[in-house]
């Protein structure tokens, strides 16, 4: 069953298009006891959650209001290329989008394309690099990852994808959703943060995160799901939240968990 709203908004299947929470919701009843087990109070950027204010009613509400609250279309990184799109997510590990962005432009200024990188001393990539942190590991991987581009090209799979030295699982779910259009969690710290914080998970990992959610939330909400939870975290529910400004404060099951109000 399709709500009224929906139908006045027809979007694609993908998530980053429809981004409404519908039946095809499935998050599963919390299990007694799980939430508060699994938490680690104290822990850095963490608060524990209420297990008895994080009722399914409560996250399809929280969703459905921060889902209308951010843009349609979030993307923290320029795609310029499918190639330098992966190049500059491997580069935002440990750093900033905007170190990112700016120390792929410098690679790509010099060595512009997959055989150029390949062809690259380490050492010259690396010092290209540098201002993204871990540059000596990046330019190993970046070179290494671009000799078999260069061969065979980027594989259109989350599996493919994760077989490239340097690319994770985070990596290849930001490029098959920007590049390919697919749905995937993409669980970045920010995410991880927000998701538990709100109830949609009960855990710090991010592999596992990124499997409550795909095993609670419809395929088709992966994406619009990753980017929304990813924005709240850097613009309002930070590390130290900004509880008062939220628009879900009233339905968060931890809200006010940073001064103590909760
Ligand atoms: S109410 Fe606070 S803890 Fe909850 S999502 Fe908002 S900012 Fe984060």
């Amino acid at each position: 069953m399709v709500s009224e709203e929906k139908k006045k908004r027809p979007r694609s299947s993908e998530a980053s298009k429809s981004g409404r929470m519908d039946s095809n919701h499935r998050y599963p009843a919390p299990k007694a006891g799980a939430i508060a087990a699994r938490r680690r109070p104290g822990q850095r950027g963490d608060c524990s959650v209420k297990e008895e204010s994080a009722s399914i009613a409560s996250q399809k509400n929280i969703w459905k209001i921060l889902d209308g609250h951010y843009p349609e279309r979030i993307s923290f990184l320029p795609v310029v290329s499918p190639f330098r799109f992966l190049v500059t997510v491997m580069l935002s590990a440990s750093t900033t989008d905007k170190q990112a962005a700016e120390a792929a432009e410098k690679l790509f200024s010099v060595y512009p394309d997959p055989q150029a990188i390949a062809s690259a001393d380490v050492s010259s990539i690396e010092a290209l690099i540098h201002k993204a942190g871990l540059s000596k590991a990046k330019s190993k991987n970046i070179k290494a990852m671009s000799a078999i581009v260069a061969e065979s090209g980027i594989p259109e799979t989350m599996e493919g994808l994760q077989k490239l030295p340097g690319v994770g699982e985070k990596t290849a779910a930001c490029y098959v959703s920007e590049i390919l259009g697919k749905n995937a969690v993409i669980a970045d710290t920010h995410f991880v943060r927000v998701a538990m914080r709100i109830g949609f998970t009960d855990t710090v990992d991010r592999a596992a995160s990124a499997r409550e959610i795909r095993e609670r939330f419809d395929e088709s909400l992966w994406t619009r799901i990753s980017m929304v939870l990813n924005l709240h975290g850097r613009t309002c529910c930070k590390p130290k939240p900004l509880c008062t400004e939220c628009p879900v404060s009233a339905l968060c099951p931890s809200s006010g968990c940073a001064t103590g109000q909760s």
